[in-house]
């Protein structure tokens, strides 16, 4: 199955963890990362702090949606515990975007992910890595994309 996640970190080196998520998602047992975005930046959205490091990534996944958004916690959890020093900053967000075409919506499990379709920084990763993607119940990417234009996010250069 073809699985889209998205990524997010805003404390401490963010583009390191990002970076760390996307390897810890390729050692998933039966699962593959098939294609990975630009690091973008993004301004924090209902929240104060850093601007977020973002992108998103493609998965061929032998598990069912469930199981990898179990594996995805256990990463969050794994590697959002490890702090360099005392009190030090940790956030590490993992979406599971997308399940191939399934549409699910109960709390522990919303497919696709809740506002996907507003939200820029996931939005242009995504695009960039799937452009042609049709999003269950909710159409192709390029109305979202322009009504999302005025978010404010950034491809980071060195991404
Ligand atoms: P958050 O801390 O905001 O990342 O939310 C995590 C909670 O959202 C967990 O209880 C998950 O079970 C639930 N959830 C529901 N659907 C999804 C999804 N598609 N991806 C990630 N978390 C989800």
């Amino acid at each position: 199955m073809r699985a889209y996640v998205g990524l997010g970190a805003n404390l401490g080196d963010a583009r390191a963890a990002v970076r760390a998520a996307i390897e810890a998602l390729d050692r998933i047992e039966g699962t593959r990362v098939v294609a990975r975005s630009s690091l973008w930046r993004s301004a924090p959205v209902d929240a104060q702090g850093p601007d977020f490091v973002n992108a998103v990534v493609a998965l061929q996944t032998r598990l069912d949606a469930e199981t990898l958004l179990e594996r995805l916690q256990t990463i969050e959890e794994v590697q959002g515990r490890q702090r360099p020093y005392r009190n030090a900053p940790r956030t590490l967000d993992l979406d599971l975007l997308l399940w191939g075409d399934r549409v699910a919506s109960s709390p522990a499990l919303t497919l696709p992910h809740p506002r996907l379709q507003l939200r820029r920084f996931v939005l242009e990763p995504l695009a960039e890595i799937a452009p042609d993607l049709v999003l269950p119940g909710l159409g192709p990417l390029a109305p979202w994309r322009a009504a999302a234009a005025s978010q404010r996010v950034e491809r980071l250069a060195d991404g």
